[in-house]
């Protein structure tokens, strides 16, 4: 039976086209299930309707064209129970509905099984038999699970057939686009360049290093456009394609390939694969993302080489940008202004993409993997980057309604305008600090201005994620000096290097079954003391004069770890001190992002200056749910009640001993979480500058009386979900709704 299924999945999996793959899924299911007949109905979700969609043994004329009503018949059945029905004559069901057309009459035996993706109900696949005869057990097992598996297939291939016009993907970057769609493709197919013996090797090199210098051009070229307004980790990208672009590096490699006996075109293509080959098989998500760049970078040189100009597309002034792996030079091409929407089919909110168009402002949705992108261009699109939805050739009160959405949005934005000079309080004057988290692309300039009293987490291993090595000391204090210069006097938080889990170094590479329980954060510092002492020395050192520099540990499960920590500081405190540099000792802070810190959290309180709660692994190592993985994103729930709890704790065990509790992950930015923070005690919020005078406007609403009070009705709750309704509620009854989803009303 396995291998009956295997051979059909594949087959399925390599038909031509979507009718192709249903007329081999009844044929090769009929033959393996010895039956008279399969057929597969597919659910017209706004008909309300199960389409005949393909048949063997029920008449053909048929498909497309019966269409059985949600409640009627023993098809409709077994989607609304959701579970096989398996029947010796289905003809004496109660629920048995004849149906002419079908001209099923002679057929008695019936096993009818739901397609189920997702939790939802597809459609469903049936096959019958002339004789009266009950389906075995290892037969219903069989459908049932050639079902689940073809679900996938139906599910992506079902939505390209059916005309749709809405789409999901990962909301990426907040906001509303509406523009015309233009898609960009590989112009040059660099994939099918073939190896050539070169005529002249010099004068294939010295082509290349044309193209090469023509590629540089245009990248300073874009660079000086884009990054003037752009936070420094973007700029930095910037620079990285010029450096790859430099003869010295990725150039050397194919000088070297030339040299071997390729031809230009044939040599870039050697190099280009074999480095993308290498990034797409490694499972961090970031390096993945980087094989695009190369990939783009490939294309660049192999038009110049070819001595062809980029023909740059007919950008609108509303642009909805469309790619399969969209670059962020393909971004910075664009015209200044003319940047609507963004709509990638590969990616994630990880990738350069979201993050660059996070700090451009420019909605986004990415990972949108079942869009028929080459039938976009020219379409007018809507790209709700808040909810992740896409809309094709929306109808004009679609249109209207968007329409006013942005309207909304501009005008709460002009509202919080005048909070950015406030400080962030209660409206019964409970103060609270707000801070800002950087590393991932945010500006120093943008947060001072939304009013950042400090930096509350410096995710340290952005720097040491985009290099190919471990960064010097030097280059490291040069670093950290910007960011604690530019936010001098106020505190800046550093956080130690924290790789590992989903972060993986390219030249550091760790494969673990369990990433995330495994070598991580602090675990990989304390093995590797040279690391963690040459990071701190630099942070100690780049503090000088401004002493406004607080170190805090990643991924404490354990006293032990925080002690070790503490006597390497120390250690590093006293030779920068006998290095001669004027500083002080930091304050020290650890993170509470595993449960066992949560219980330990009074005695860890004991050892250093603040705690800092990291609720993104928090809540994923207390639910048990992966964070990164969209399988079970809809679990991972930060309000959940355990996750609560475990906050409050903290909140109450680090003031027992007296200290700062802080807290930075995304939950201190989540407008219908803030209240209960405050509510529980946390003295300071860290969050996106995006998100800091949407915050303050929260704080400014509420009494910390009603804080409390609501506080205390959500821990009556049992759930996530009813804890963030009675939330959002609160919030909308206030006039904040627009806060939580689009538009301000
Ligand atoms: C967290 O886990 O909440 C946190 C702030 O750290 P990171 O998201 O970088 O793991
Ligand atoms: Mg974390």
């Amino acid at each position: 039976m396995l291998k009956t299924l295997r051979q059909i999945i594949q087959e399925v999996s390599s038909a031509e086209d979507f009718k192709d793959a249903l007329e081999i899924m009844v044929k090769r299911i009929a033959q393996a299930l010895e039956s008279d007949a399969c057929s597969i109905f597919l659910l017209d979700h706004h008909k309300g309707e199960y389409v005949l969609t393909a048949t063997k043994g029920l008449n053909p004329h048929a498909v497309g064209k019966v269409r059985i009503p949600l409640n009627q018949g023993v098809i409709g059945l077994v989607g609304e129970r959701e579970e096989p029905i398996n029947l010796r004559d289905a003809t004496l069901h109660p629920r048995f509905l004849s149906v002419p057309e079908l001209q099923e009459e002679r057929y008695k035996a019936f096993l009818g099984t739901p397609i189920i993706y997702h939790r939802e109900v597809l459609g469903v696949i049936i096959v019958q038999q002339k004789e009266t005869h009950k389906y075995d057990e290892s037969e219903e097992a069989f459908l049932v699970t050639l079902s689940a598996q073809l679900a996938g297939i139906i599910a992506h291939a079902e939505t390209i057939e059916l005309n749709k016009t809405t789409y999901a993907g990962i909301p990426s970057s907040p906001g509303i686009g509406m523009g015309t769609g233009v898609v960009l493709f590989p112009s040059l197919d660099l994939d099918s360049v073939p190896d050539r013996e070169p005529d002249d090797v010099e004068a294939e090199i010295r082509m290349l290093e044309a193209a090469l210098a023509a590629g540089r051009e245009e990248f300073r070229a874009l660079s000086e456009r884009i990054c003037p307004n752009l936070p420094v980790e973007e700029r930095a990208l910037f620079d990285v394609y010029q450096r790859l672009l430099a003869t010295t590096d990725l150039g050397s490699e194919i000088i070297v390939a030339i040299r071997r006996g390729n031809w230009a075109p044939g040599a870039l293509r050697e190099v280009v694969q074999h480095y993308t080959d290498r990034l797409e098989n490694v499972e961090n998500q970031y390096l993945r993302d980087r094989s695009i760049d190369i990939k783009n970078l490939g294309y660049r040189i192999l038009t110049y080489l070819q001595n062809h100009e980029r023909i740059l597309p007919d950008y609108t002034n509303h642009t909805i940008l469309i790619g399969e792996e969209l670059t962020a030079a393909d971004l910075a091409e664009v015209p200044t202004g003319c940047l609507a929407g963004i709509i990638c089919v590969k990616g994630s909110s990880n990738s350069h993409v979201a993050i660059l168009a996070r700090a451009m402002g420019v909605p986004a949705v990415m990972g949108v993997t079942d869009i028929p992108i080459y039938e976009l261009q020219e379409k007018n699109i809507i790209v709700d980057g808040f909810y992740g939805q896409i809309y094709l050739e929306p109808n004009n009160h679609l249109r209207q309604e968007f329409e006013n959405l942005v309207k909304e949005e501009q005008e709460l934005e002009n509202t919080l305008d005048h909070l950015q000079d406030q400080v962030a309080q209660t409206k019964d004057g409970h103060r609270i600090i707000l801070m800002v988290n950087t590393g991932l692309g945010a500006d120093v300039g943008l947060s001072l201005a939304a009013g950042a009293e400090g930096v509350g987490l410096y995710r340290t291993e952005t720097p040491f994620l985009i290099r190919d090595r471990f960064p010097s000391s030097e280059e490291q204090r040069i670093l950290y000096r910007q960011l604690l210069t530019a936010f001098a006097p106020r505190p800046v938080i550093m956080r130690t290097l924290d790789i590992g889990g989903d972060k993986n170094l390219s030249y550091f590479p760790v494969h673990e079954d369990n990433p995330f329980l495994g070598w991580r954060g602090i675990r990989i510092t304390l093995d590797h003391p040279e690391i963690f002492l040459v990071q701190t020395r630099a942070m100690m050192r780049a503090s000088e004069g401004n002493n406004n520099l607080r170190i805090m540990l990643p991924m404490i499960t354990d006293v032990s770890e925080a002690d070790e920590a503490i006597r390497l500081l120390k250690k590093a405190f006293d030779e920068v001190r006998d290095e001669g540099f004027e500083i002080e000792m930091p304050k020290l802070g650890v993170m509470i992002e595993v449960p066992s810190a949560v219980y330990q959290a009074r005695a860890l309180s004991k050892r250093v200056d603040f705690l800092s709660v990291g609720s993104n692994d928090l809540t994923q190592y207390l639910l048990a749910v992966d964070r990164n993985n969209p399988r079970v994103a809809n679990l991972y729930d930060a309000m959940h009640p355990a996750v609560l709890r475990a906050l409050l704790q903290t909140v109450e065990a680090g003031h027992q001993e007296g200290k700062h509790v802080a807290i930075c992950g995304e939950l201190a930015g989540d407008p219908a979480a803030v209240l209960l923070l405050v509510a529980m005690g946390f003295d300071s919020l860290s969050m996106s500058a995006f998100s800091l005078r949407r915050i303050k406007w929260v704080l400014s609403q509420f009494t910390l009386i009603k804080a409390r009070k609501l506080l205390q009705e959500v821990f009556s709750m049992e759930s996530g979900v009813m804890i963030r309704c009675h939330m959002e509620l609160a919030l909308e009854k206030a006039g904040l709704g627009g806060l939580i989803r689009a538009g301000k009303k």
